[in-house]
């Protein structure tokens, strides 16, 4: 089972898709450490993510309790304080760490809000490369704004001996936000198909299933059913900075119980969790997101192994290309048939003067910690 720790909802990054920093937690009320230490071994991606987890000071701290508990530690961060992460990276060298970077300076500054954040993040993340670290990316959202650039931050990731991890728009608890719509999916969703190309044609099996998983991308972003049903609850879960514990991070009405009140057991074998369970088995969002993608592509009976359906795509694929000939994406992709999409602009915060709102101590309850019912991705 996969894991992401939303450890906090403080974020210094002002990003346009994503209005977390608007809703500051107070650190006080944050996970704390004796909580995840209840957590059980045996996770496979234990994603420590916020917000921005380099706000915790107990951030280390963290890193020890969580380090033991799984196949692959990760840490999501905006990338603006990497020296924070330095002494985490010497004494765990293959802790997995992802800086968010949006494009070139200027777009990926301007996307994020962020006034040095380009030069920062590349700069740390080589920082962390001399400090030993094994395991060191970038994450890309694909939006309008960006996606243009999408094959120049993988090409530039590579030639640093960097990964670049992909994802698109989406509405999500997660992100506070409800109104991440492409302003027009098709021109988004094609350079994707550059992206896949190259994937393939490189020699790391992993990038391989990263082409697969950008190719339900494009299905997100046309606005296409998922390439293979949700595993939500079973085969990933989110803690949120309250400690509660959900099946995914879109939708705000599949909680499963909380940790800090409850063992990991307790929730995992509660009649929340199977109600759970019965609501992603019927959910209808359109989401496909790293967690949910690379959870769902495992095989169901040796989750070490991608499904058939995964596989036999990449075999397949992988060979045209190794022989020069070009992917098929018509056989996969209906661009005829597009859905709709609401004309909703995004707004830069760089260079203005956008607070977070004033810290609120007196959320308390779910409904007041997401005061928005329906987090919707069509
Ligand atoms: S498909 Fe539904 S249950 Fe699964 S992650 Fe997306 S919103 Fe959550």
């Amino acid at each position: 089972m996969d894991l992401t720790v939303v450890s906090t909802f403080r974020c210094n990054s002002r990003c346009q898709m994503c209005h977390v920093w608007k809703y500051p937690t107070a650190p006080e009320q944050e996970i704390t450490l004796d909580t995840l230490a209840k957590l059980p071994g045996g996770f496979d991606n234990l994603n420590v993510s916020g917000g921005e987890p380099t706000l915790r000071r107990d951030l280390a701290e963290m890193a020890d309790i969580l380090y033991p508990k799984a196949r692959v530690l990760e840490f999501s961060s905006n990338g603006l304080h990497p020296e924070r992460l330095v002494p985490i990276i010497k004494k765990y060298p293959n802790i997995k760490v992802r800086f968010s970077l949006e494009g070139d300076e200027q777009t990926s500054n301007r996307i994020r809000g962020e006034k040095d954040g380009h030069k920062t993040k590349v700069a740390g993340l080589r920082m962390l490369k001399e400090a030993g670290g094994t395991d060191l990316g970038f994450a890309f959202v694909i939006q309008d704004e960006n996606v243009g650039q999408l094959l120049d931050v993988y090409e530039f990731a590579r030639s640093q001996s960097f990964e670049l991890a992909t994802t698109t728009l989406h509405n999500a608890w997660q992100f506070y936000k409800n109104d991440n719509h492409f302003y027009d999916r098709t021109t988004v969703a094609k350079p994707v198909e550059k992206l896949i190309t190259e994937l393939l044609k490189g020699r790391k099996v992993k990038n391989w299933f990263r082409a697969y998983l950008n190719l339900g991308l494009i299905e997100k972003v046309l606005g296409h059913e998922r390439l293979i049903p949700c595993t939500a609850g079973s085969d990933f879960a989110f803690i949120d900075p309250w400690s509660d514990v959900w099946a995914c991070n879109v939708r705000s009405d599949i909680p499963l119980g909380n940790l800090a009140r409850q063992s990991w057991s307790e929730i995992m074998h509660s009649d929340l969790a199977s109600d759970g369970l019965k609501k992603v088995a019927c959910c209808t969002q359109n989401c496909w997101m790293v967690t949910t993608a690379r959870t769902a592509m495992r095989s169901t009976i040796v989750p070490q192994l991608p499904k058939m359906r995964p596989m036999a795509w990449v075999l397949k694929n992988k060979l045209k290309v190794t022989l020069g000939k070009p992917i098929r994406f018509e056989d996969y992709i209906d661009y005829g048939t597009v859905k709709p999409t609401p004309q909703v602009p995004r707004t830069p915060y760089l260079g203005t003067a956008h607070k977070a709102n004033k810290l609120d101590r007196n959320r308390q309850t779910v409904a007041e910690h997401y005061p928005q019912l329906d987090y919707i991705n069509e």
